[in-house]
Protein backbone atom coordinates (compact mmCIF):
# COMPACT_ATOMS: atom_id res chain seq x y z
CA UNK A 1 0.00 0.00 0.00
CA UNK A 2 0.86 3.65 -0.54
CA UNK A 3 1.29 6.26 2.07
CA UNK A 4 -1.77 7.50 0.97
CA UNK A 5 -3.75 4.51 1.02
CA UNK A 6 -2.49 3.61 4.26
CA UNK A 7 -3.85 7.13 6.07
CA UNK A 8 -7.02 6.45 4.25
CA UNK A 9 -9.07 4.91 7.06
CA UNK A 10 -11.91 3.51 7.07
CA UNK A 11 -13.58 4.70 10.57
CA UNK A 12 -11.08 6.47 13.46
CA UNK A 13 -11.34 3.70 15.88
CA UNK A 14 -12.07 -0.34 14.72
CA UNK A 15 -13.69 -2.11 18.06
CA UNK A 16 -13.64 -6.01 18.28
CA UNK A 17 -16.73 -7.08 20.37
CA UNK A 18 -19.80 -5.48 20.55
CA UNK A 19 -20.97 -6.78 24.20
CA UNK A 20 -21.31 -4.23 26.44
CA UNK A 21 -17.98 -2.44 26.98
CA UNK A 22 -17.30 -2.57 22.74
CA UNK A 23 -21.09 -0.91 22.60
CA UNK A 24 -20.67 1.54 24.85
CA UNK A 25 -17.44 2.44 23.92
CA UNK A 26 -18.51 2.55 20.19
CA UNK A 27 -21.50 5.45 21.33
CA UNK A 28 -18.86 7.18 23.84
CA UNK A 29 -16.54 7.78 20.82
CA UNK A 30 -19.93 8.68 18.17
CA UNK A 31 -20.53 11.17 21.02
CA UNK A 32 -17.30 12.81 20.76
CA UNK A 33 -17.89 13.18 16.74
CA UNK A 34 -15.77 9.77 15.82
CA UNK A 35 -16.54 7.20 13.37
CA UNK A 36 -16.26 3.66 14.73
CA UNK A 37 -16.11 -0.10 13.03
CA UNK A 38 -17.47 -2.23 15.23
CA UNK A 39 -17.11 -5.69 14.31
CA UNK A 40 -18.87 -8.92 16.50
CA UNK A 41 -19.07 -12.65 15.29
CA UNK A 42 -22.56 -13.31 16.45
CA UNK A 43 -25.98 -11.75 14.82
CA UNK A 44 -27.33 -10.81 17.53
CA UNK A 45 -26.37 -9.53 21.32
CA UNK A 46 -25.51 -12.37 23.97
CA UNK A 47 -29.11 -13.70 25.18
CA UNK A 48 -28.62 -15.29 28.34
CA UNK A 49 -27.79 -13.58 32.01
CA UNK A 50 -24.64 -12.21 33.38
CA UNK A 51 -23.54 -9.12 35.12
CA UNK A 52 -26.46 -8.07 37.48
CA UNK A 53 -24.64 -5.44 39.63
CA UNK A 54 -24.37 -1.94 38.27
CA UNK A 55 -22.53 0.34 40.44
CA UNK A 56 -23.17 4.22 40.64
CA UNK A 57 -20.37 5.42 38.07
CA UNK A 58 -21.35 3.32 35.67
CA UNK A 59 -25.30 4.35 35.60
CA UNK A 60 -23.23 7.69 35.02
CA UNK A 61 -21.65 6.57 31.58
CA UNK A 62 -24.68 5.24 30.32
CA UNK A 63 -26.56 7.75 31.62
CA UNK A 64 -24.46 10.34 30.07
CA UNK A 65 -25.35 8.98 26.99
CA UNK A 66 -28.99 9.68 27.06
CA UNK A 67 -30.09 5.89 28.36
CA UNK A 68 -31.37 7.46 31.09
CA UNK A 69 -35.03 6.85 30.84
CA UNK A 70 -35.40 3.36 29.71
CA UNK A 71 -32.12 2.37 32.28
CA UNK A 72 -34.22 3.73 35.04
CA UNK A 73 -36.88 1.45 33.64
CA UNK A 74 -34.33 -1.74 33.91
CA UNK A 75 -32.69 -1.20 36.99
CA UNK A 76 -33.60 -1.73 40.70
CA UNK A 77 -31.56 0.30 42.88
CA UNK A 78 -29.87 -1.93 45.92
CA UNK A 79 -30.47 -0.47 49.80
CA UNK A 80 -33.91 0.40 50.50
CA UNK A 81 -35.72 -0.55 53.38
CA UNK A 82 -34.78 -3.93 54.59
CA UNK A 83 -32.05 -4.85 51.96
CA UNK A 84 -29.39 -6.50 54.02
CA UNK A 85 -26.28 -8.44 53.25
CA UNK A 86 -26.36 -11.55 55.14
CA UNK A 87 -23.15 -14.08 55.42
CA UNK A 88 -24.08 -17.61 56.92
CA UNK A 89 -22.60 -20.64 58.15
CA UNK A 90 -23.05 -23.83 56.43
CA UNK A 91 -26.20 -24.03 58.12
CA UNK A 92 -27.67 -21.43 57.22
CA UNK A 93 -26.85 -19.39 60.72
CA UNK A 94 -26.31 -15.91 60.59
CA UNK A 95 -22.50 -15.05 61.16
CA UNK A 96 -22.62 -11.39 60.21
CA UNK A 97 -24.67 -9.24 58.22
CA UNK A 98 -24.45 -5.68 56.91
CA UNK A 99 -27.03 -2.81 55.68
CA UNK A 100 -26.78 -2.14 51.99
CA UNK A 101 -25.63 1.79 51.07
CA UNK A 102 -28.34 3.56 48.92
CA UNK A 103 -26.03 6.38 49.13
CA UNK A 104 -22.84 7.71 46.50
CA UNK A 105 -20.98 10.21 45.41
CA UNK A 106 -22.93 10.22 42.08
CA UNK A 107 -26.17 11.42 43.23
CA UNK A 108 -27.68 7.64 42.56
CA UNK A 109 -27.95 4.47 44.18
CA UNK A 110 -24.88 2.78 44.96
CA UNK A 111 -25.41 -0.11 43.31
CA UNK A 112 -28.59 -1.19 41.27
CA UNK A 113 -29.48 -4.97 39.68
CA UNK A 114 -30.16 -5.80 36.17
CA UNK A 115 -30.28 -7.88 33.53
CA UNK A 116 -27.15 -7.75 31.37
CA UNK A 117 -29.25 -9.04 28.14
CA UNK A 118 -32.10 -6.00 28.29
CA UNK A 119 -28.78 -3.30 28.81
CA UNK A 120 -27.20 -4.96 25.43
CA UNK A 121 -30.60 -4.85 24.01
CA UNK A 122 -30.73 -1.01 24.14
CA UNK A 123 -26.82 -0.70 23.53
CA UNK A 124 -27.92 -2.47 20.09
CA UNK A 125 -30.62 -0.55 19.26
CA UNK A 126 -28.64 2.77 19.84
CA UNK A 127 -25.39 1.60 18.06
CA UNK A 128 -27.93 0.41 14.90
CA UNK A 129 -29.17 4.26 14.64
CA UNK A 130 -26.34 5.72 15.32
CA UNK A 131 -25.04 7.00 12.01
CA UNK A 132 -21.56 7.37 12.71
CA UNK A 133 -21.17 3.64 14.08
CA UNK A 134 -21.05 0.83 11.33
CA UNK A 135 -21.61 -2.76 12.67
CA UNK A 136 -19.87 -5.77 11.09
CA UNK A 137 -22.09 -8.17 13.01
CA UNK A 138 -21.85 -11.74 11.57
CA UNK A 139 -17.69 -10.96 11.13
CA UNK A 140 -15.00 -12.61 13.24
CA UNK A 141 -11.49 -10.38 13.25
CA UNK A 142 -9.24 -12.72 12.05
CA UNK A 143 -5.85 -10.39 11.43
CA UNK A 144 -4.46 -7.03 13.00
CA UNK A 145 -1.37 -5.28 11.95
CA UNK A 146 -0.21 -1.63 13.06
CA UNK A 147 2.10 -0.25 10.48
CA UNK A 148 2.34 3.32 12.77
CA UNK A 149 0.36 5.37 11.12
CA UNK A 150 -3.24 3.54 11.58
CA UNK A 151 -4.30 -0.44 11.61
CA UNK A 152 -5.43 -2.73 9.07
CA UNK A 153 -7.55 -5.54 10.45
CA UNK A 154 -9.27 -8.59 8.38
CA UNK A 155 -12.51 -10.01 9.29
CA UNK A 156 -14.30 -12.96 7.93
CA UNK A 157 -18.00 -14.15 7.96
CA UNK A 158 -19.06 -16.10 10.65
CA UNK A 159 -21.91 -18.25 11.28
CA UNK A 160 -23.22 -20.92 13.78
CA UNK A 161 -19.88 -21.48 15.70
CA UNK A 162 -17.01 -21.17 13.48
CA UNK A 163 -15.72 -18.77 10.52
CA UNK A 164 -17.53 -19.53 7.46
CA UNK A 165 -14.68 -21.52 5.31
CA UNK A 166 -14.09 -19.46 1.88
CA UNK A 167 -16.56 -17.00 3.37
CA UNK A 168 -16.68 -13.42 2.76
CA UNK A 169 -13.03 -11.45 3.82
CA UNK A 170 -13.38 -7.80 4.73
CA UNK A 171 -10.56 -5.45 5.10
CA UNK A 172 -10.35 -2.43 7.42
CA UNK A 173 -8.69 0.32 8.23
CA UNK A 174 -8.83 2.13 11.18
CA UNK A 175 -6.35 4.84 12.95
CA UNK A 176 -6.87 3.01 16.37
CA UNK A 177 -8.50 -0.71 17.33
CA UNK A 178 -9.79 -1.63 20.66
CA UNK A 179 -10.07 -5.24 21.74
CA UNK A 180 -13.26 -5.45 23.76
CA UNK A 181 -13.53 -8.92 22.36
CA UNK A 182 -13.88 -10.79 25.92
CA UNK A 183 -12.16 -13.08 27.70
CA UNK A 184 -10.84 -15.57 25.06
CA UNK A 185 -10.21 -12.04 23.58
CA UNK A 186 -8.41 -12.23 19.91
CA UNK A 187 -7.00 -9.08 20.16
CA UNK A 188 -4.97 -10.60 22.67
CA UNK A 189 -4.09 -13.43 21.00
CA UNK A 190 -3.00 -11.97 17.92
CA UNK A 191 -0.72 -9.41 20.09
CA UNK A 192 0.79 -12.22 21.92
CA UNK A 193 -0.07 -10.48 25.64
CA UNK A 194 0.51 -11.84 28.65
CA UNK A 195 -1.68 -12.33 31.63
CA UNK A 196 -0.59 -11.93 35.19
CA UNK A 197 -3.12 -14.79 36.74
CA UNK A 198 -3.46 -15.11 40.39
CA UNK A 199 -4.08 -18.69 39.93
CA UNK A 200 -8.19 -18.71 41.43
CA UNK A 201 -9.76 -21.11 39.49
CA UNK A 202 -12.61 -22.00 40.54
CA UNK A 203 -16.01 -23.54 38.72
CA UNK A 204 -19.64 -22.50 39.81
CA UNK A 205 -23.09 -22.93 38.57
CA UNK A 206 -24.89 -20.10 37.90
CA UNK A 207 -28.73 -20.26 37.89
CA UNK A 208 -30.92 -17.36 37.23
CA UNK A 209 -34.46 -17.74 38.32
CA UNK A 210 -37.72 -15.44 38.26
CA UNK A 211 -39.94 -15.66 41.06
CA UNK A 212 -43.64 -15.95 40.48
CA UNK A 213 -44.14 -14.08 43.15
CA UNK A 214 -41.60 -11.95 45.78
CA UNK A 215 -39.80 -14.76 47.82
CA UNK A 216 -40.15 -12.71 51.11
CA UNK A 217 -38.53 -15.51 53.01
CA UNK A 218 -35.17 -15.38 51.08
CA UNK A 219 -32.56 -12.52 52.53
CA UNK A 220 -31.59 -9.55 49.86
CA UNK A 221 -28.14 -10.99 49.85
CA UNK A 222 -26.90 -14.15 51.00
CA UNK A 223 -23.15 -15.41 51.15
CA UNK A 224 -23.75 -18.91 53.20
CA UNK A 225 -20.46 -20.37 53.54
CA UNK A 226 -18.92 -23.68 53.37
CA UNK A 227 -17.69 -26.42 54.06
CA UNK A 228 -21.08 -28.13 52.75
CA UNK A 229 -21.50 -25.90 49.12
CA UNK A 230 -20.80 -22.51 49.22
CA UNK A 231 -23.92 -20.63 47.71
CA UNK A 232 -24.39 -17.12 46.51
CA UNK A 233 -27.89 -15.44 46.48
CA UNK A 234 -28.24 -11.92 45.10
CA UNK A 235 -31.37 -9.70 43.62
CA UNK A 236 -30.70 -10.09 39.79
CA UNK A 237 -32.60 -7.23 38.43
CA UNK A 238 -36.05 -6.07 38.62
CA UNK A 239 -38.18 -9.63 39.47
CA UNK A 240 -34.73 -11.49 39.23
CA UNK A 241 -32.68 -13.65 41.70
CA UNK A 242 -29.26 -15.11 40.91
CA UNK A 243 -27.92 -18.19 42.50
CA UNK A 244 -24.39 -19.51 42.74
CA UNK A 245 -23.41 -23.21 43.55
CA UNK A 246 -19.98 -23.98 44.04
CA UNK A 247 -19.38 -27.30 41.93
CA UNK A 248 -18.19 -29.88 44.51
CA UNK A 249 -15.50 -32.65 43.44
CA UNK A 250 -18.20 -34.63 44.80
CA UNK A 251 -21.03 -33.13 42.08
CA UNK A 252 -21.79 -35.66 38.85
CA UNK A 253 -19.56 -33.51 36.96
CA UNK A 254 -21.96 -34.58 33.88
CA UNK A 255 -25.20 -33.32 35.49
CA UNK A 256 -23.80 -30.78 37.21
CA UNK A 257 -25.22 -28.09 34.75
CA UNK A 258 -28.86 -29.51 33.68
CA UNK A 259 -31.96 -27.98 35.08
CA UNK A 260 -32.71 -31.05 37.38
CA UNK A 261 -29.65 -30.43 39.05
CA UNK A 262 -30.45 -26.70 39.26
CA UNK A 263 -33.86 -27.18 41.11
CA UNK A 264 -32.35 -29.80 42.72
CA UNK A 265 -29.80 -27.10 44.54
CA UNK A 266 -32.80 -24.47 45.09
CA UNK A 267 -35.09 -26.52 45.97
CA UNK A 268 -33.95 -26.01 50.57
CA UNK A 269 -34.22 -22.03 49.84
CA UNK A 270 -37.97 -22.79 48.84
CA UNK A 271 -37.57 -22.45 44.93
CA UNK A 272 -39.39 -24.72 42.80
CA UNK A 273 -40.66 -25.34 39.54
CA UNK A 274 -44.45 -24.10 41.02
CA UNK A 275 -43.10 -21.23 42.35
CA UNK A 276 -40.46 -19.63 39.62
CA UNK A 277 -39.54 -19.76 36.19
CA UNK A 278 -35.54 -21.47 35.50
CA UNK A 279 -34.19 -18.40 33.08
CA UNK A 280 -30.98 -20.18 32.77
CA UNK A 281 -28.22 -22.56 34.24
CA UNK A 282 -24.75 -22.29 33.08
CA UNK A 283 -21.28 -23.74 34.72
CA UNK A 284 -19.06 -20.97 34.80
CA UNK A 285 -14.84 -20.68 35.74
CA UNK A 286 -14.20 -17.97 38.24
CA UNK A 287 -11.02 -16.64 37.37
CA UNK A 288 -8.79 -13.77 38.39
CA UNK A 289 -6.02 -12.73 35.77
CA UNK A 290 -5.54 -9.28 34.83
CA UNK A 291 -3.10 -8.11 31.15
CA UNK A 292 0.58 -7.08 31.99
CA UNK A 293 0.77 -5.14 28.42
CA UNK A 294 -3.13 -3.39 27.96
CA UNK A 295 -1.80 -1.27 25.03
CA UNK A 296 1.05 -1.73 22.05
CA UNK A 297 1.20 0.88 19.56
CA UNK A 298 -2.12 1.92 18.13
CA UNK A 299 -3.97 -1.08 19.48
CA UNK A 300 -5.65 -1.48 23.21
CA UNK A 301 -7.35 -3.72 25.07
CA UNK A 302 -11.08 -3.05 27.17
CA UNK A 303 -13.11 -5.23 29.29
CA UNK A 304 -13.05 -8.91 29.72
CA UNK A 305 -10.35 -9.00 27.49
CA UNK A 306 -8.35 -7.46 29.78
CA UNK A 307 -9.07 -8.59 32.90
CA UNK A 308 -11.26 -11.72 34.50
CA UNK A 309 -12.37 -11.92 37.78
CA UNK A 310 -14.75 -13.71 40.28
CA UNK A 311 -18.44 -11.82 40.59
CA UNK A 312 -18.36 -11.60 44.18
CA UNK A 313 -18.02 -7.98 43.85
CA UNK A 314 -19.54 -7.64 41.01
CA UNK A 315 -17.00 -5.46 39.27
CA UNK A 316 -16.25 -7.42 35.97
CA UNK A 317 -18.37 -5.87 33.89
CA UNK A 318 -18.71 -1.74 35.77
CA UNK A 319 -14.56 -2.36 35.45
CA UNK A 320 -15.08 -2.81 31.48
CA UNK A 321 -17.57 0.15 31.04
CA UNK A 322 -15.15 2.19 33.44
CA UNK A 323 -12.13 1.05 31.01
CA UNK A 324 -14.19 2.26 28.23
CA UNK A 325 -15.41 5.95 29.89
CA UNK A 326 -11.25 6.60 30.78
CA UNK A 327 -10.69 5.44 27.08
CA UNK A 328 -12.96 6.96 24.82
CA UNK A 329 -11.68 11.24 25.66
CA UNK A 330 -7.86 9.53 25.03
CA UNK A 331 -8.81 8.53 21.50
CA UNK A 332 -11.00 11.33 20.65
CA UNK A 333 -8.21 14.11 21.48
CA UNK A 334 -5.52 11.59 19.71
CA UNK A 335 -8.19 11.25 16.62
CA UNK A 336 -8.55 15.07 16.08
CA UNK A 337 -4.42 15.41 16.21
CA UNK A 338 -4.40 17.39 19.80
CA UNK A 339 -3.16 14.47 21.98
CA UNK A 340 -0.35 13.06 23.74
CA UNK A 341 0.76 9.86 22.26
CA UNK A 342 1.71 8.66 26.53
CA UNK A 343 -2.46 9.35 26.47
CA UNK A 344 -2.98 5.77 26.15
CA UNK A 345 0.14 4.48 28.44
CA UNK A 346 -1.88 6.25 31.19
CA UNK A 347 -5.14 4.80 30.12
CA UNK A 348 -2.98 1.36 30.52
CA UNK A 349 -1.47 2.68 34.27
CA UNK A 350 -4.65 4.55 35.62
CA UNK A 351 -6.84 1.08 34.42
CA UNK A 352 -4.10 -1.39 35.22
CA UNK A 353 -3.29 -0.22 38.88
CA UNK A 354 -6.94 -0.27 39.68
CA UNK A 355 -8.32 -3.35 37.98
CA UNK A 356 -5.30 -5.19 39.74
CA UNK A 357 -6.51 -3.89 43.14
CA UNK A 358 -9.83 -5.03 42.51
CA UNK A 359 -8.61 -8.22 41.35
CA UNK A 360 -6.99 -8.98 44.14
CA UNK A 361 -9.23 -7.64 46.42
CA UNK A 362 -12.10 -10.22 44.62
CA UNK A 363 -10.06 -13.37 44.77
CA UNK A 364 -9.29 -13.19 48.46
CA UNK A 365 -13.01 -13.06 48.87
CA UNK A 366 -13.09 -15.85 46.88
CA UNK A 367 -10.95 -17.63 48.71
CA UNK A 368 -12.49 -16.79 51.87
CA UNK A 369 -15.74 -18.00 50.16
CA UNK A 370 -14.68 -20.99 48.58
CA UNK A 371 -13.05 -22.90 51.48
CA UNK A 372 -14.13 -26.28 52.02
CA UNK A 373 -11.83 -27.60 54.53
CA UNK A 374 -14.30 -28.11 57.75
CA UNK A 375 -11.39 -26.68 60.40
CA UNK A 376 -10.42 -23.89 58.07
CA UNK A 377 -13.95 -23.25 57.78
CA UNK A 378 -14.57 -23.17 61.84
CA UNK A 379 -11.93 -20.26 62.04
CA UNK A 380 -13.23 -18.22 59.78
CA UNK A 381 -16.91 -18.67 60.65
CA UNK A 382 -15.20 -17.89 64.63
CA UNK A 383 -13.58 -14.81 62.81
CA UNK A 384 -16.51 -13.71 61.26
CA UNK A 385 -18.97 -13.99 64.05
CA UNK A 386 -16.75 -12.05 66.34
CA UNK A 387 -17.21 -9.09 63.14
CA UNK A 388 -20.47 -9.20 63.22
CA UNK A 389 -21.45 -6.21 61.52
CA UNK A 390 -19.69 -5.92 57.92
CA UNK A 391 -19.44 -3.05 55.86
CA UNK A 392 -19.50 -4.28 52.69
CA UNK A 393 -19.86 -1.91 50.82
CA UNK A 394 -18.66 1.21 51.71
CA UNK A 395 -15.13 1.26 50.29
CA UNK A 396 -14.57 2.98 46.71
CA UNK A 397 -13.93 1.47 43.65
CA UNK A 398 -13.69 4.63 42.24
CA UNK A 399 -10.25 5.91 43.12
CA UNK A 400 -7.22 6.20 40.25
CA UNK A 401 -4.09 5.45 41.85
CA UNK A 402 -1.22 8.14 41.49
CA UNK A 403 0.60 7.95 37.74
CA UNK A 404 -1.98 8.75 34.59
CA UNK A 405 -3.44 11.62 33.56
CA UNK A 406 -3.46 12.65 37.16
CA UNK A 407 -2.19 15.56 39.33
CA UNK A 408 -0.33 14.12 42.28
CA UNK A 409 -2.34 16.16 44.83
CA UNK A 410 -4.18 13.84 46.85
CA UNK A 411 -6.96 15.16 44.99
CA UNK A 412 -6.43 13.71 41.45
CA UNK A 413 -7.72 10.42 40.95
CA UNK A 414 -10.81 10.57 43.26
CA UNK A 415 -14.57 10.46 41.50
CA UNK A 416 -15.72 13.79 40.47
CA UNK A 417 -19.28 14.53 43.33
CA UNK A 418 -22.25 14.53 40.98
CA UNK A 419 -25.41 16.17 43.26
CA UNK A 420 -28.70 18.46 42.42
CA UNK A 421 -27.57 21.53 41.28
CA UNK A 422 -29.61 24.63 39.97
CA UNK A 423 -29.24 27.07 37.36
CA UNK A 424 -31.40 30.35 36.62
CA UNK A 425 -34.11 27.64 34.66
CA UNK A 426 -34.04 24.33 36.39
CA UNK A 427 -32.80 21.80 38.89
CA UNK A 428 -31.01 18.58 37.60
CA UNK A 429 -27.72 16.42 38.37
CA UNK A 430 -24.50 18.01 37.82
CA UNK A 431 -23.62 15.60 34.78
CA UNK A 432 -27.11 16.72 32.95
CA UNK A 433 -26.00 20.62 33.43
CA UNK A 434 -22.88 19.34 31.77
CA UNK A 435 -23.58 17.33 28.60
CA UNK A 436 -21.91 15.96 26.64
CA UNK A 437 -19.25 15.08 29.15
CA UNK A 438 -16.42 16.92 28.68
CA UNK A 439 -13.47 18.20 30.53
CA UNK A 440 -14.86 20.58 33.46
CA UNK A 441 -13.25 23.73 35.87
CA UNK A 442 -15.56 23.53 38.37
CA UNK A 443 -15.51 26.26 41.04
CA UNK A 444 -16.18 26.65 45.18
CA UNK A 445 -17.96 30.28 44.58
CA UNK A 446 -16.26 32.23 41.52
CA UNK A 447 -15.71 31.60 37.47
CA UNK A 448 -12.33 29.62 37.41
CA UNK A 449 -12.04 31.20 33.76
CA UNK A 450 -11.45 34.39 35.43
CA UNK A 451 -8.33 33.18 36.72
CA UNK A 452 -6.95 31.59 33.39
CA UNK A 453 -4.41 33.73 31.35
CA UNK A 454 -4.96 34.11 27.46
CA UNK A 455 -2.61 30.87 27.16
CA UNK A 456 -4.18 29.17 29.19
CA UNK A 457 -7.97 29.94 28.13
CA UNK A 458 -6.37 29.07 24.54
CA UNK A 459 -5.45 25.90 26.06
CA UNK A 460 -8.64 25.17 27.74
CA UNK A 461 -10.56 25.69 24.40
CA UNK A 462 -8.35 23.59 22.41
CA UNK A 463 -9.30 20.95 25.58
CA UNK A 464 -12.89 22.01 24.67
CA UNK A 465 -12.94 22.24 28.32
CA UNK A 466 -16.40 24.43 29.59
CA UNK A 467 -16.43 26.20 33.14
CA UNK A 468 -19.09 26.00 36.48
CA UNK A 469 -19.10 27.84 39.72
CA UNK A 470 -20.93 27.95 42.51
CA UNK A 471 -22.58 31.36 43.94
CA UNK A 472 -23.62 34.81 42.60
CA UNK A 473 -24.21 34.34 38.99
CA UNK A 474 -23.46 30.64 38.61
CA UNK A 475 -24.96 27.71 40.00
CA UNK A 476 -26.74 26.55 42.99
CA UNK A 477 -25.83 24.24 45.26
CA UNK A 478 -29.09 22.64 45.70
CA UNK A 479 -28.27 19.67 47.97
CA UNK A 480 -25.99 21.56 49.93
CA UNK A 481 -23.44 19.15 48.95
CA UNK A 482 -20.60 20.77 47.03
CA UNK A 483 -19.82 23.10 49.42
CA UNK A 484 -18.68 20.19 51.94
CA UNK A 485 -16.73 18.38 49.25
CA UNK A 486 -14.84 21.09 48.44
CA UNK A 487 -13.74 21.72 51.90
CA UNK A 488 -12.98 17.94 52.05
CA UNK A 489 -10.82 18.40 48.77
CA UNK A 490 -9.54 21.29 50.59
CA UNK A 491 -9.66 23.05 47.28
CA UNK A 492 -11.55 26.16 45.94
CA UNK A 493 -11.02 24.96 41.80
CA UNK A 494 -11.01 21.64 40.94
CA UNK A 495 -10.85 20.12 37.38
CA UNK A 496 -13.19 17.37 36.66
CA UNK A 497 -12.28 15.11 32.93
CA UNK A 498 -15.15 13.36 30.86
CA UNK A 499 -14.98 10.45 32.61
CA UNK A 500 -15.97 11.92 35.85
CA UNK A 501 -12.32 11.34 37.17
CA UNK A 502 -11.11 14.81 39.46
CA UNK A 503 -7.32 15.53 37.69
CA UNK A 504 -6.73 17.82 40.46
CA UNK A 505 -7.28 21.07 42.41
CA UNK A 506 -6.13 24.00 44.04
CA UNK A 507 -7.06 25.79 47.04
CA UNK A 508 -5.71 28.95 46.07
CA UNK A 509 -7.50 30.34 42.82
CA UNK A 510 -4.76 32.39 41.64
CA UNK A 511 -3.46 29.20 41.01
CA UNK A 512 -5.70 27.87 39.03
CA UNK A 513 -3.51 29.02 35.36
CA UNK A 514 -0.67 26.08 36.96
CA UNK A 515 -3.67 23.36 37.19
CA UNK A 516 -4.87 24.10 33.58
CA UNK A 517 -1.59 24.00 32.39
CA UNK A 518 -0.34 20.66 34.34
CA UNK A 519 -3.15 19.48 32.34
CA UNK A 520 -2.60 20.95 29.08
CA UNK A 521 1.39 19.66 29.26
CA UNK A 522 -0.33 15.79 30.67
CA UNK A 523 -2.65 15.59 27.59
CA UNK A 524 -1.85 18.10 24.48
CA UNK A 525 0.60 17.32 22.09
CA UNK A 526 3.39 19.84 21.45
CA UNK A 527 2.16 21.12 18.10
CA UNK A 528 -1.64 21.20 18.92
CA UNK A 529 -3.37 22.31 15.39
CA UNK A 530 -5.54 24.58 16.44
CA UNK A 531 -8.83 24.73 17.98
CA UNK A 532 -10.87 21.68 18.09
CA UNK A 533 -14.23 21.13 15.83
CA UNK A 534 -16.27 22.20 19.08
CA UNK A 535 -15.61 25.35 20.75
CA UNK A 536 -17.74 24.43 23.98
CA UNK A 537 -15.65 26.20 25.97
CA UNK A 538 -17.72 28.78 27.96
CA UNK A 539 -19.15 28.78 31.60
CA UNK A 540 -22.37 27.34 32.60
CA UNK A 541 -25.22 29.31 34.52
CA UNK A 542 -24.50 32.46 33.49
CA UNK A 543 -26.13 31.20 29.99
CA UNK A 544 -28.34 28.38 31.06
C1 LIG B 1 -22.08 -15.83 35.03
C2 LIG B 1 -21.49 -14.47 35.01
C3 LIG B 1 -21.84 -13.59 35.99
C4 LIG B 1 -21.32 -12.32 35.99
N1 LIG B 1 -21.71 -11.45 36.97
C5 LIG B 1 -21.24 -10.18 36.97
C6 LIG B 1 -21.69 -9.20 37.91
O1 LIG B 1 -22.53 -9.48 38.76
N2 LIG B 1 -21.19 -7.94 37.84
C7 LIG B 1 -20.26 -7.60 36.91
O2 LIG B 1 -19.83 -6.43 36.91
N3 LIG B 1 -19.82 -8.49 35.99
C8 LIG B 1 -20.29 -9.78 35.99
N4 LIG B 1 -19.90 -10.68 35.03
C9 LIG B 1 -18.92 -10.26 34.04
C10 LIG B 1 -19.57 -9.54 32.87
O3 LIG B 1 -20.62 -10.24 32.29
C11 LIG B 1 -18.49 -9.27 31.88
O4 LIG B 1 -17.49 -8.56 32.58
C12 LIG B 1 -18.97 -8.46 30.69
O5 LIG B 1 -19.87 -9.15 29.88
C13 LIG B 1 -17.75 -8.10 29.86
O6 LIG B 1 -18.15 -7.38 28.76
P1 LIG B 1 -17.20 -7.30 27.51
O7 LIG B 1 -17.92 -6.44 26.53
O8 LIG B 1 -15.83 -6.94 27.93
O9 LIG B 1 -17.07 -8.78 26.99
P2 LIG B 1 -18.21 -9.76 26.41
O10 LIG B 1 -19.54 -9.42 26.97
O11 LIG B 1 -17.72 -11.13 26.60
O12 LIG B 1 -18.24 -9.40 24.86
C14 LIG B 1 -17.17 -9.74 24.00
C15 LIG B 1 -17.73 -9.83 22.58
O13 LIG B 1 -16.65 -10.02 21.66
C16 LIG B 1 -17.07 -10.93 20.67
N5 LIG B 1 -15.88 -11.54 20.05
C17 LIG B 1 -14.96 -12.34 20.65
N6 LIG B 1 -13.99 -12.66 19.78
C18 LIG B 1 -14.31 -12.07 18.60
C19 LIG B 1 -13.70 -12.03 17.31
N7 LIG B 1 -12.55 -12.68 17.04
N8 LIG B 1 -14.30 -11.32 16.33
C20 LIG B 1 -15.46 -10.66 16.57
N9 LIG B 1 -16.08 -10.66 17.78
C21 LIG B 1 -15.51 -11.35 18.78
C22 LIG B 1 -17.92 -11.93 21.43
O14 LIG B 1 -18.79 -12.62 20.56
C23 LIG B 1 -18.66 -11.01 22.41
O15 LIG B 1 -19.89 -10.56 21.91
C24 LIG B 1 -20.40 -11.94 34.99
C25 LIG B 1 -20.03 -12.83 33.99
C26 LIG B 1 -20.57 -14.08 33.98
C27 LIG B 1 -20.20 -15.02 32.86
Amino acid sequence: MSDNENNRHDSDVLIAGAGPVGQVLALLLSQHGLRVSVVERWAQPYPLPRAVAMSHDVQRVLRQLGLGEELAEMIEPWGLDGHRFVVQDASGRTLAESGVTLDSESGLANMSGFSQPELEQLLERRVQADPRIEQHRGFTLESLSDDGSGVTATIRAHTGLAPVPGGELRTLRAAYAVGCDGANSTVRSLLGLEMTDLGFDRDWLVVDVVPHTPPTWLPFACQRLGPARPTTLVPAGPGRRRWEFMIMPTDDQDDVDTPENAWRLLEPWGIHRDNAELVRQARYTFRGRWVTEWRRGRVVLAGDAAHQMPPFMGQGFNSGIRDAANLAWRLALLVEGMGRESLLDDYAAERGTQVAQIVEQTVLIGQMFCMTDPEECARRDAGLKSLAHLNVQEESQNWLLRGGTLQDDGIGGSLGLQATVGTKTRTALLDEIITPPCFVLLGRDSDPLDRLSPAMQADWQRLGGRSAYFGLGGLTDTEGKYAPWFERLNASIVVIRPDFQVFGGVLDPSTTDGLVQGLAERVLTDNCPGMPTSDRSETLATKD
